[in-house]
């Protein structure tokens, strides 16, 4: 569909109060890298005026074997960041920590997801340690030919062998493309493909819920449909039994064993190709979007910096967990690149946040003195659908900053983020950003920056959002509209994997000069951002446009609700009537299962949206489903639903899909 364009329905109420300011806590302001408004005003805007000499500022920070010579060359969609300079981000994350005065400390702490006796496996490396695995591992690579330029798939679970790995490709300067550890072996393939991998780096199996992942035996069904294919590289995980190809498939342990400790990180090229990341593909199918080194190089530090409040002097036993999987760019560039730059301690775990049991997460935080926590709206949503005595079991005393980031956070969700879980006293970073954008771009800055929940607040530096209408003229304060950014930034992606064509056309022709997100937004008159969901997704009821955000944080915000996702349906006379899919809290769902109850609960939910919005909001129909359909990152697919409620049935690209069976069980909930 995609019209494009988003008005606001001034008539409607908005269920994102924006009169709900939560100041940064004064205990965390004083000790934060930025301490007030002020600081980060006066920073901004020194970095709005003069963004060239800002970016290199910050790039002065990281180590160059050789300084650029220029700072940005731009011919739209063309970005040359740091032009002539020679950076390494292996060096910049391992050798000038374990070089200087950081060699001792914990680099990662690993947690595994098994638990016998009440205990997990733990293993933690110091960056001394990191520095010689990840010299090994790249002479493994190179021992097998493997050479600066060429791609490297990497398909494991989250071990600290995969931090390495990817740390390893860019010390030679291969390009890592990291593919979900859940993906089924034709999307593996495809990838695969679309890049010519000459090497898969893999597991015999991984652990995620109490079960072994055969990763092993999916990649030898990719490797049917793979000949560019030529090395395997496994790690022994679990010690599943596993086929071994002869010449082609290599245990990862072995070759260590023989590698030299000693592989000085190649000077590349500022624009030399970083890695090759797959797009969720919460819209479509996949795009397979170019990160290069100096310009991602410099986007992660500064932004873990600030955002996160790392390399910060007051406090150095930080300990920073983000859960997100490395296998999307939430793990690529704060996981790994952000933090590590930084010289953070940072927390892996393996597995999932409710096993053995619901209370896992809250478990990791009080063992390991967690103090930055960052994870996504979905995983905030299950925690509030599973119950607060979970989290009430733990102290959380460590923890001193909050981060959400995948999808806009209901309001509710994150003031239930900010009261259970940060206890009242951390502040949440909403952080908003794409695969395309390698880094967050909109965020508050945590010790200056006052919240408001439901809004990613405030641009990064150097960051020139706009929200404008299809002409790309901007739209005035509090009205809805496109979400674009003026000028070029350093961690953006420089193109789409082969197809120059469709990145330029993707991004940067809808509205002219400027690059355009796909997402909706509303910026209201204190320069606040909300983000509303995808432009493709905004519902046209009567001539009123309405992000999906709106009527789903209404309904999430009734108390029976955990989550919601709603879709327009086509409607002769209203143009489009709302259809809401709606999963309720595990307690009321239980409480609430005769079809005459649930008749109740529909009607309920119908007045609940229309007194919260307005009646035009109201839904037409309410299903009631288990489980919504999510990528496997965690993010709703509307476009699935869209289908389902339109056609009562999907055509539509789903190798992203978590759950099938899920969605098989919508379709027999429909009426
Ligand atoms: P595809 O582009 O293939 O459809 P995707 O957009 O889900 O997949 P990602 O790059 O992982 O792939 O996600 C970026 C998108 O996630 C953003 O465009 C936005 O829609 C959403 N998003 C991420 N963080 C936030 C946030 N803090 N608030 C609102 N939306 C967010
Ligand atoms: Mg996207």
């Amino acid at each position: 569909m995609s019209s494009r364009s988003m008005p606001a329905s001034q008539d409607l109420q908005s269920t994102l109060r924006e009169d709900r300011v939560f100041p940064p806590p004064p205990e965390f302001a004083a000790t934060a890298n930025i301490k007030s408004l002020e600081e980060y005003e006066t920073l901004y805007a020194r970095s709005i005026a003069d963004p060239e000499s800002f970016w290199a500022e910050a790039a002065s920070e990281l180590h160059w074997f050789q300084k650029w010579t220029k700072v940005l060359d731009w011919q739209l969609p063309v970005a040359k960041w740091f032009v002539g300079g020679k950076i390494n981000l292996s060096y910049n994350c391992v050798d000038r920590h374990a070089l200087g005065d950081k060699a001792g400390k914990t680099a990662l702490i690993w947690e595994a997801e098994p638990v016998a006796n009440g205990k997990a496996e733990v293993r933690t490396l110091t960056y001394a340690q990191l520095h010689v695995e990840v010299q090994k591992f790249a002479n493994v690579l190179k021992s097998l030919g493997i050479q600066k330029g060429d791609r490297v798939a990497i398909y494991m679970g989250m071990t600290p062998e995969l931090a390495i790995a990817l740390l390893a490709c860019a010390r030679i300067g291969a390009i890592h493309s990291v593919i979900f550890g859940g993906f089924a072996a034709h999307a593996i393939a495809d990838r695969v493909n679309d890049s010519q991998c000459v090497a898969i780096l893999t597991q015999d199996t991984s652990y995620r819920r109490g079960t072994e992942i055969q990763l092993k035996r999916t990649v030898d069904e990719a490797l049917a449909q793979t000949p560019s294919v030529k090395n395997v590289v496994v790690l022994k995980r679990s010690g599943s039994a596993v086929q071994m190809k002869e010449g082609r498939d290599h245990w990862w342990h072995e070759l260590v064993a023989k590698a030299d400790a000693t592989c000085p990180a190649e000077p590349l090229d500022s624009e030399d190709p970083l890695y090759i990341l797959y797009t969720s593909g919460t819209t479509g199918t996949p795009k397979g979007l170019v990160h290069t080194t100096g310009g991602y190089a410099v986007g992660t530090y500064l932004t873990t910096k600030y955002v996160f409040d790392l390399s910060n002097p007051n406090h150095p036993n930080d300990v920073y967990w983000c859960t997100a999987d490395i296998g999307w760019v939430t793990g690529h560039s704060y996981v790994v690149y952000g933090p590590l730059q930084n010289g953070a301690t940072v927390l892996m775990y393996e597995g999932a946040p409710n096993y053995p049991d619901f209370d896992r997460f809250w478990q990791i935080i009080d063992d390991h003195k967690v103090s930055i926590f960052y994870t996504a709206p979905t995983a905030i949503r299950a925690f509030i659908k599973w119950g607060d005595h979970h989290v009430e079991k733990h102290g959380l005393d460590s923890l001193r900053l909050l981060g959400t980031v995948g999808e806009p956070i209901n309001p509710e969700s994150w003031m239930w983020y900010r009261d259970r879980v940060g206890q009242g006293r951390c502040p949440i970073v909403d952080t908003w950003w794409q695969t395309e954008t390698g880094a967050i771009l909109i965020a508050p800055i945590p010790g200056a920056v006052p919240t408001k929940p439901g809004s990613a607040t405030r641009p990064f530096f150097g960051i020139q959002p706009e929200v404008v209408n299809k002409e790309g003229h901007p739209v005035e304060p509090g009205h809805g509209g496109l979400l674009v950014v003026r000028k070029p930034w350093p961690s953006m992606a420089r193109t789409i994997y082969g197809d120059a064509e469709r990145y330029k056309k993707t991004y940067w022709s809808d509205v002219e000069g400027c690059y355009f997100t796909g997402d909706g937004a509303r910026c209201d008159a204190d320069g606040y951002y909300w983000l509303m969901g995808r432009v493709d997704d905004v519902l046209n009821v009567s001539g009123h446009r309405l992000g999906t955000m709106e009527v789903e944080s209404a309904l999430v915000a009734h108390p029976k609700v955990a989550e919601a996702a709603v879709v327009g349906r086509p409607d002769d006379l209203k143009g489009q009537a709302i259809v809401a899919f709606v999963s309720l809290d595990l307690a009321h769902a239980a409480a609430n299962t005769t079809p005459e109850a649930l008749a109740a609960l529909k009607d309920e939910l119908k007045k609940w949206v229309a007194k919260e919005i307005g009646s035009l909001a109201r839904p037409e129909d309410i299903r009631f489903t288990d489980t919504l359909p999510k990528t496997r990152s965690g993010k709703i697919m509307r476009r699935l639903l869209r289908e389902l409620a339109t056609n009562g049935e999907i055509k539509g690209d789903t190798t992203t899909l978590e759950d099938f069976q899920g969605l098989a069980k919508l379709r027999e909930t429909e009426e």
